[in-house]
């Protein structure tokens, strides 16, 4: 049988299928395959985890003030000529072209979202303006650069812009650590390091922009208990930037977020907004993503919590299994309260013995089973299993609120039974 939802339980059931047939391999695989062009898909368990993630960078993007905006994958190669990329990025861009408009596939967001400031007449009184969106980024990287889903040319990014004034930047900046710090203790990375890339030996703007630039990122991590380390010249050509780097459960050490002070893309894109005595200002832009990557980062979590996600991240949460097809109509009402309190659950209700179907749930990395018989049928109970063997018999709306306590972003450790 294939797990199913309960929106097409029906139908599976009428099939009769039997139990889960996917091997231990293939419940791991969870993220993109990789493919020599160095694109990737995401099969549906790993979408599933994907939407997860996204959903739950959306929710805290959104809390934290920023609109989620949408902008187009192929754009003027003029466009890019204004922005600057075509003279300093066009060797990682994907070019397109009919003949009569030469087009490039977008590298990065920045771009699009100036734009998106630039409509209209902007006032300081509604600065700082913040922009998030899961853009989908293309980037031609040597093929020997590629490696496997940690690093390919087609990926999707939480990229997320501010336009502020000066004295917002370092509030905004620790706003934002803030939420990075809360993401990676959520995804079960309680400690990262930190790094300040400055000033490289190419790059724009003057020595004092510079010195101010740093100063401000380094005051902002320092204000978040922080102690970056320095990077010497490796900034970006417009601006400083902090670097962030998970430590996953094998010491490795993972880049992922990034915050970046950007006083250059305004300029070229000629961003402006009315200031308190009428004369036209440039706004500041600072440029982040918590994740980077969606893809890297489902890889990175696999890695870090060896193929067994965390209850809140797992793509199926729960497995109901029927003991007897007697119990399959109170199973199907099993499952369908999981899935009306927003637990992801799946019917587990094939022809199998009890014992196999557990096998497979075990080997699809599901962290629990719901398994109802007679009596719990009677009682209108569920006995609920852990990927430990450790078994709990409980009321239907208790066992409900347990797996709803546990799917909360960051509840990690499995509530005693
Ligand atoms: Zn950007």
């Amino acid at each position: 049988m294939v797990p199913v939802r309960a929106d097409s339980r029906h139908k599976e059931r009428s099939h009769g299928r039997s139990r889960p047939q996917k091997s231990r391999r293939e419940a791991q695989a969870l993220a993109p395959s990789g493919r020599r062009a160095g694109h990737g898909v995401l099969h549906p368990r790993g979408y599933a985890v994907y939407r997860v993630l996204e959903d739950y960078v959306r929710r805290k993007m959104r809390r934290a003030g920023y609109a989620e905006v949408r902008t187009p994958q192929l754009l003027p190669k003029e466009f890019w000529g204004r922005s600057g990329h075509w003279d300093k990025f066009g060797e990682h861009m994907f070019r397109v072209g009919d003949g009569e408009l030469a087009m490039a596939l977008k590298p990065m967001s920045c771009p699009c979202h100036v734009q998106i400031f630039n409509k209209g007449l902007r006032s300081w009184r509604e600065l700082p303006i913040r922009y998030a969106e899961f853009g989908a980024c293309h980037r031609n990287e040597p093929s020997g650069s590629l490696h496997g889903i940690m690093r390919t040319r087609a990926f999707e990014q939480d990229d997320a812009h501010v336009f502020c004034r000066e004295q917002d930047v370092e509030g905004e900046v620790a706003c934002f650590i803030a939420l990075l710090g809360e993401a990676y203790r959520d995804l079960g990375f309680p400690d990262y390091e930190v790094a300040l890339a400055t000033r490289p030996a190419a790059r724009a703007g003057d020595d004092a922009t510079w010195d101010w630039s740093e100063a401000k990122l380094g005051d902002a991590a320092r204000r978040c208990g922080l102690a970056p380390q320095i990077k010497p010249g490796e900034g970006a050509f417009y601006g400083p930037k902090l670097e962030f780097a998970l430590r996953d459960r094998l010491g490795r050490s993972w880049q992922c977020g990034t915050v970046q002070l950007d006083g250059v893309l305004p300029q070229r894109l000629e961003a402006s907004y009315v200031a308190p005595d009428g004369s036209r200002a440039r706004p500041l832009m600072i440029h982040h993503a918590i994740f980077g990557s969606l893809g890297r980062m489902i890889a990175i979590l696999l890695e870090h919590h060896g193929g067994v996600l965390p209850f809140w991240l797992s793509p199926d949460q729960v497995a109901v299994a029927p003991i007897s097809k007697d119990q399959a109509g109170y199973g199907v009402d099993v499952l369908a309260a999981f899935e009306d309190a927003g637990i992801r659950a799946v019917a587990y209700d094939g022809a199998d013995t009890l014992s196999r179907r557990i096998v497979a749930a075990h080997e699809m990395a599901v962290p629990v089973m719901a398994i109802v018989g007679g009596r719990e049928m009677r009682d209108g109970r569920v006995s609920l299993r852990e990927r430990d063997g450790l078994q709990a018999d409980v009321p239907l709306a208790e066992a409900v609120s347990r797996l709803q306590a546990r799917a909360r972003p960051g509840a990690l450790v499995a509530e005693a039974l």
